[in-house]
């Protein structure tokens, strides 16, 4: 027996048309490259994005193509999602901070159509224009005065384009399932791989992290955690279905004091990102003797939070939540918040929880594994492989095979060890896959290893990730020379350089007699990790 109730398709274009009738006048401010205090409306965007899925139709765009971005937090880039996804077109964002390689193995994979691009990020695709070969032209997200001179084919500018445009526009009635959104992961080893977001996913998780961060049209949201990576952690939703304000970085991410001045001069209340950003902020205060008055709340997750941090950030009376999540979960899994009890623990011990990932939020599931698979108890003990379920959780990864992505019985192995302890705080504790997280970004072990081996003194070379103050991990180059000889240090290092993304180089490389294997002839990175467990930078 089915119940009685409406069936209406849990869609973007339902958050857009819900945010449009009743919180219009709801402000979003930008910083952009070519405006340092950009101020519009709800209202506004959506009517962009109304026009913008006119100049898509008039490309020539057909459902289902990926259309890519590649720019900073802005209201540009808000309308593009919009725009995009509920026009029937799959919203691919591309995280400028990826290697040229990587981008044109992206773009490619995906077979993107048209990018959409900031500015600043034209030269990147100047290098690599020749080698995509599904792109048809490029769109410049600024205005005609603004516009750079460039190399690249076929380039028409964003705001001209709009000018000419119709806000209205059939918006189409799309399947909840149909896809809406892409976004490549470098967090796993081989190539990016694509997780496809869905209409329904999306919403689902919009609605999740709603009640997660108990969002209401009275809070000021500042998202420091990139467009381009994981939607925003579904901000890019969330403000409009809750009508929050939003104020939009920009460029300037990573800049203490652009972060302090939005805060003050916007009155930001709830603020997310890695915990680079908030050491960034939180350094700058110190120096200037700044504050940041009404910033209340702070999501901080991608990585694990240093205690010095969440100390720092209350003494400015922000309350520092830990999050847990990945791009292929979209990405909320876990968050933290003390139960009422935990508030009378003695100081040491209410940090000791706070610092943990925290619990789950309803739609996912998790467990932890040994490695015969067995499930293990939640006794904050036993650590395991940690594996995730839910209906925002990635089923396969975009042109792969389930399999690839899944275990047999239908759960998602996240790569992440982790402990549970009864009251449901998960911790993680360490990583099976091998790649390092710095600054929030991935660097691949296994290519920074394949570059430092071209070097003819090199017999073997493996990288882990060690702590680093700034950007929580760096890598770290362990080295067994050839018989006879002698590299330099720094040579080395040197060597790395335009072989691997820049960022990517360690800043340290250490000799070593010999590099520990598994039975199966594999780098034993849990026994470096190990035996360089005092190694910090
Ligand atoms: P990404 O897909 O790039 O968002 O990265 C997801 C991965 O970041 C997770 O699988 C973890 O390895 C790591 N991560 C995310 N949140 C945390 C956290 N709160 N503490 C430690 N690691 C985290």
């Amino acid at each position: 027996m089915f119940g009685d109730m409406m069936d209406d398709a849990l869609t973007i274009t339902s958050i857009m048309k819900f945010a449009r009738q009743v919180y219009s006048n709801t402000e979003i401010v930008s910083i952009t490259a070519d405006n340092p205090s950009h101020r519009t409306t709800f209202g506004a965007v959506f009517d962009r994005a109304g026009q913008l899925a006119n100049v898509l139709a008039n490309l020539g765009c057909a459902q289902g193509d990926r259309i890519a971005t590649l720019a900073w937090n802005d209201y540009r880039h808000f309308e593009l999602y919009y725009g995009i996804s509920c026009s029937g077109y799959v919203c691919h964002t591309v995280n400028p901070r990826l290697f040229p390689e990587q981008i044109v193995y992206i773009a490619n994979h995906a077979e993107d159509q048209w990018i959409f691009v900031d500015p600043a990020f034209v030269p990147l695709l100047e290098q690599v224009q020749d080698q995509l070969t599904s792109v048809r032209g490029y769109i410049v997200l600024t205005d005609q005065s603004n516009m750079p001179e460039t190399t690249l084919t076929n380039t028409m500018c964003y705001e001209t384009l709009l000018a000419d445009q119709a806000v209205d526009y059939a918006w189409p009635e799309l399947d909840e399932n149909s896809a809406s959104s892409l976004c490549y992961t470098s967090g796993t080893t081989g190539n990016p791989k694509g997780v496809l977001y869905s209409h329904r996913s999306t919403v689902l998780h919009c609605m999740a992290a709603n009640t997660t961060a108990a969002l209401s049209p009275s809070e000021v949201i500042l998202p420091v955690v990139p467009m381009f990576h994981v939607n925003a952690w579904g901000m890019v939703y969330s403000a409009a279905a809750t009508g929050c304000k939003l104020v939009f970085p920009g460029p300037k991410m990573g800049d203490g004091e652009a972060l302090a001045g939005l805060i003050n001069a916007e009155k930001v209340s709830f603020a997310l990102g890695v915990p680079t950003v908030w050491l960034a902020l939180v350094n700058y205060l110190a120096e200037s003797g700044g504050s940041i008055d009404s910033l209340t709340r702070v999501l901080v997750g991608g990585a694990a939070c240093p205690l010095s941090l969440m100390k720092a950030m209350d003494s400015y009376n922000a309350d520092l939540q830990v999050v847990w999540g990945m791009t292929e979960m979209s990405p909320l899994g876990t968050c933290n918040t003390l139960l009422p009890w935990m508030h009378d623990l003695p100081e040491d011990e209410k940090y000791e929880y706070r610092l943990k990932a925290g619990r789950l939020i309803y739609g996912v599931d998790m467990r932890i594994v040994d490695e015969a698979g067995s499930e293990l108890a939640w006794d904050g003990e036993k650590s395991g492989q940690l594996q995730v379920r839910g209906p925002w959780v990635c089923k396969a990864y975009y042109k792969m095979e389930v399999s690839d992505a899944h275990l047999p019985d239908g759960w998602f192995d996240t790569g992440d060890v982790a402990t549970i302890d009864q009251y449901g705080y998960m911790a993680i504790t360490d990583r099976t896959k091998d790649v390092i997280k710095s600054g929030g970004e991935w660097i691949s072990s296994i290519d920074v290893e394949n570059a430092a081996m071209g070097h003819p003194d090199v017999a073997e070379a493996a990288v882990i990730g060690v702590p680093h103050p700034k950007w929580t991990e760096r890598p770290l180059l362990i080295v067994v020379k050839k018989p006879q000889a002698n590299p330099d240090k720094k040579a080395l290092l040197t060597f790395l350089d335009g072989k691997i993304a820049k960022w990517w180089i360690p800043e340290d490389c250490v000799f070593v007699e010999e590099i520990p294997h598994t039975a199966t002839g594999k780098v034993s990175k849990k026994d470096l990790r190990d035996q360089f467990r005092e190694y910090s930078y």
